[in-house]
């Protein structure tokens, strides 16, 4: 039935939209991500926050102890540059036992110092800073002593640590080359430097547990290391990463290692002494440094997780809400287009005949109502057929009204066959009648489809016992015109059922029209 509304045609109008849910999803992630992102970034500077401020403090403890390191012996120097002086003067000679009490005054005045001693060219004791005499030391096999019989610069020397022999204790030798008047070796004048001094002062240092501060020659013999152990003094330590960071970097440098001896990671900071083939390092161990950084971060993360689960959760819900309501939107708007539907096959069957399937007369009125007026504005020709079956009263006399009906939907079939253009509709105009409405058609056209809808339906063979033809015939009338201004479409109606009445009086079976009035 092209002529009547499509059903589908009302439902067309659904918008192609993202749906509520679809955004709310992606706003949802989109915040989780971003707080992530957040939390992520602020942890990440914290933690860089927290070791370089770790760096800084290892920088200021270099510093510090590289000043008070080069103090101490700086001033160990400057007392043994003294007594050499007194050497020289011959006070040795004239009166040692005032030496003696000045060395012994010295000593005992200045914390950082050990002892003092003079030694002759064997390496036999001559002098000391203590209440007695030590006759039987020998230092001609120590380190110091070989050194400046061997060299004849009378710089001061740092030596490694040894362990004292007048006293035991552990002390850093600084040791002065003694002449003669010659200029030949005559012994060496020699100021030991407490370890102990050393240890104490770097213990008081905050490095925590793991921390580590060390002096060590600058060709990687160490001296003293904290925490103390004995077995350290003297280690060969110059295979540690950090010498290496010394190679390369000279006089200062910081860098993250991880020591050889112990595998544990450090912020280290070394400085080299101004004036000694020193080397002192600080270092904090990374792990206790990030410690309160990872706490902080742990509760700044656990909090962030908590606050990302209460708003999946939310988020859920209200997703699952706008699920519901895009589901129920759905529903509402596929009920409208049921009713639509509905209401277009109500329309359907408000404009189109029950038996036949056909337009109704309705219909056909109001379409040959739009139809004659445009024609008439057009002034194109407008046809009509009317279709009649024969003796249908017999029909239904002699074969039922059953079969009679089914007669009326087999000529209905052929009428239909007759509605060829969009504009061309087929009518039940009424019990046994049809009527087809051909706009822009004229009468040699209209006759055309009349006889060939009037050939179908004889070709159909339909029997009908009461018919002297034996078959279902039908008869029709046409007619078609151009509609004058004041015409109504009760001339055309007419002048096609004159026509039919003159195919009913001509013997049936057969298509008649008036003959065609001039414009
Ligand atoms: P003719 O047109 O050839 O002059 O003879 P006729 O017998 O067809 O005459 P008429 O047009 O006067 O009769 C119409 C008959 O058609 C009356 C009625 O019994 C029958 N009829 C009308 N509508 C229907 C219908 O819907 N179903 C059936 N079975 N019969 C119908
Ligand atoms: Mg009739
Ligand atoms: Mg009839």
């Amino acid at each position: 039935m092209p002529v009547l509304p499509s059903p589908a045609a009302a439902s067309s109008e659904r918008p192609l939209r993202r749906s509520a849910a679809w955004l709310a999803t992606l706003f949802l992630a989109l915040v989780c991500v971003s707080l992530l992102m957040v939390e992520g970034w602020s942890s990440y500077t914290a933690r860089k926050t927290y070791l370089n401020d770790a760096t800084t403090s290892t920088v200021n403890m270099a510093r510090a102890l590289s000043d008070h390191a080069e103090a101490s012996l700086d001033l160990a120097d400057t007392i043994l540059a003294g007594l050499v002086e007194r050497y020289d003067h011959g006070e040795l000679r004239d009166d040692p036992q005032r030496l003696q009490a000045v060395l012994a005054s010295t000593v005992s005045r200045t914390k950082s110092l050990q002892g003092m001693f003079l030694f002759d060219a064997d390496g036999r004791y001559l002098l000391n800073s203590l209440a007695q005499p030590l006759t039987d030391i020998d230092v001609a096999d120590r380190a110091y002593f070989l050194y400046h019989r061997d060299h004849a610069d009378k710089q001061a020397h740092i030596g490694s640590a040894v362990r004292s022999r007048s006293s035991g204790v552990w002390v850093i030798p600084v040791s002065r080359r003694l002449n003669h008047a010659d200029g030949s070796f005559a012994g060496v004048a020699l100021a030991t430097v407490r370890i102990a001094y050393f240890r104490t002062f770097y213990e008081s240092f905050a490095v925590g547990a793991h921390g580590t501060i060390f002096l060590a020659s600058d060709r990687g013999q160490l001296i003293l290391r904290r925490p103390f152990n004995e077995h350290d003094i003297g280690a060969d330590i110059s295979g540690e990463p950090i010498f290496r960071l010394w190679q390369q970097k000279g006089e200062t440098g910081s860098a993250i290692l991880t020591a050889n001896f112990d595998h544990v990671e450090r912020l280290y900071t070394y400085r080299h002494l101004r004036n000694y083939p020193l080397l002192i390092a600080v270092a904090l161990s990374k792990d206790e440094v990030l410690a309160p950084w990872r706490a902080s971060a742990l509760a700044g993360g656990a909090g962030t997780l908590a606050l990302l689960a209460v708003l999946v959760a939310l988020g859920m819900r209200m997703i699952g809400q706008l699920i519901e309501r895009d589901r129920l939107q759905r529903e509402l708007r596929d009920a409208k287009t049921a009713l639509e539907d509905n209401n277009a096959a109500l329309q359907l069957l408000a404009l189109s005949d029950g038996l036949t399937g056909l337009a109704n007369r309705r219909h056909f009125d109001q379409r040959l109502d739009s139809e004659f007026k445009r024609a008439m504005r057009e002034r194109t020709p407008i046809a009509m057929v009317m279709v009649d079956v024969d003796y249908f009263k017999k029909f239904n006399d002699h074969h039922g009204h059953v079969e009679g009906d089914a007669a009326l939907q087999m000529v209905a079939k052929a009428v239909m066959a007759g509605q060829r253009r969009p504009g061309d509709v087929a009518a039940r105009y009424g019990g046994e009648e049809f009527a087809i409405l051909l706009p822009d058609t004229d009468l040699a056209g209209a006759l055309a489809v009349a006889e060939q809808v009037r050939l179908a339906i004889a070709a159909a063979a339909f029997a009908h016992g009461a018919s002297p033809f034996r078959i279902l015939t039908v008869s029709a009338g046409v007619h078609a015109f151009v509609p004058q201004r004041g015409q109504s479409v009760r001339a055309l109606v007419e002048a096609a059922d004159r026509g039919l009445y003159q195919a009913k009086a001509e013997g049936r079976n057969g298509v008649c029209a008036e003959p065609v009035e001039l414009a």
